[in-house]
């Protein structure tokens, strides 16, 4: 059963003075259009989750994550579109932010959890949940539904590409274009930009996820310290990147995602004449959890 959404998320080229001298082509899959808040990747993972739920007439969505979690909102919003009830825990204290607010104005109930609780979420799900009336989502809609629905991203593409670059948290984005790579017999390089430090558990994830780790470049070195971290310098290319393009990017995903790019080329990483696709993921809102910042 299909969920009816339609949606837009063309390609376009940046154009920057440093990407000609370089003699790089750099490209953005705009991914980040799809919606304000059901937006990027969040979608391409929940999608197939979501036909699941429908076809098996589950109503209710249970989901997990942080204060500031784009996913928490993406389900939030998806939820009241098409038709669901979502209930998430949520991690940490009570507090309030702009997301939870905006979670809870699309009707999701909030329930938090304290740190150590929240680590087990399937037993949080078994004691308070039966699997035939609410469906489990992992925690950034992980899951290998998700990495089908992020496979579909390759599809779209217009030309071929030498690079594909994305941000990785669970890696699900990153491994689902690995497999749309496979199965569209693609030569494209993919490459992860790991947004957390020591983010070599990843591999393991891709191992079970049958995508082997050898095919996915991992760029370790622009975490800037870990998950949802900042620096002067990451600040100041974010600001930069944003007015110079009229893209928005935000410090925990896209901005560590394309400083890493930037940075790449400007160490001449890339032969000449190389094309490069960036996949914008979305997440603008996570910028507002660091305006104190610019
Ligand atoms: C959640 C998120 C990611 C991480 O995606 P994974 O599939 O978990 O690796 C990347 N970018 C943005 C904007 C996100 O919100």
């Amino acid at each position: 059963m299909t969920i009816p959404f339609q949606i837009y998320s063309p390609v376009e080229e940046i154009v920057d003075p440093f990407l000609l001298n370089k003699e790089i082509s750099l490209f953005i899959k705009r991914d980040d259009k799809i919606h304000p808040f059901i937006s990027g990747n969040k979608w391409r993972k929940l999608k197939h989750q979501l036909e699941y739920a429908k076809e098996h007439n589950i109503k209710f969505l249970v989901t997990f994550g942080g204060a500031w979690s784009n996913h928490l909102l993406a389900t939030a919003a998806a939820a009241a579109q098409f038709g669901f009830h979502a209930i998430a825990y949520v991690r940490g204290e009570q507090i309030r932010n702009p997301i939870l607010d905006m979670c809870r104005i699309y009707g999701m109930e909030l329930r938090f959890v304290d740190r150590n609780s929240y680590r087990d979420k399937a037993e949080i799900f078994r004691k308070n949940h039966s699997a035939d009336e609410f469906l489990f989502i992992d925690e950034g809609g992980k899951s290998e539904l998700g990495l089908i629905g992020c496979s579909e991203i390759v599809a779209e593409l217009p030309q071929e590409y030498d690079h594909i670059f994305v941000a990785a948290g669970t890696g699900t984005t990153v491994a689902g274009i690995q497999l749309g790579i496979q199965q569209n017999n693609k030569a494209t390089k993919v490459h992860a930009v790991p947004v957390l430090k020591g983010a070599d558990f990843l591999k393991d994830q891709f191992i079970e996820w049958k995508i082997d780790p050898k095919n996915i470049i991992l760029h370790n070195d622009y975490h800037f310290s870990g998950y949802a971290k900042v620096k002067p310098e990451l600040i100041d290319f974010i600001k930069s990147f944003t007015c110079k393009t009229g893209i928005m990017i935000e410090p925990t995903y896209t901005g560590k995602l394309m400083y890493a790019v930037y940075d790449l080329i400007n160490k001449d990483y890339f032969k000449p004449n190389s094309k490069i696709l960036v996949v914008h993921t979305g997440g603008i809102t996570g910028i507002l959890g660091h305006l104190d910042h610019f």
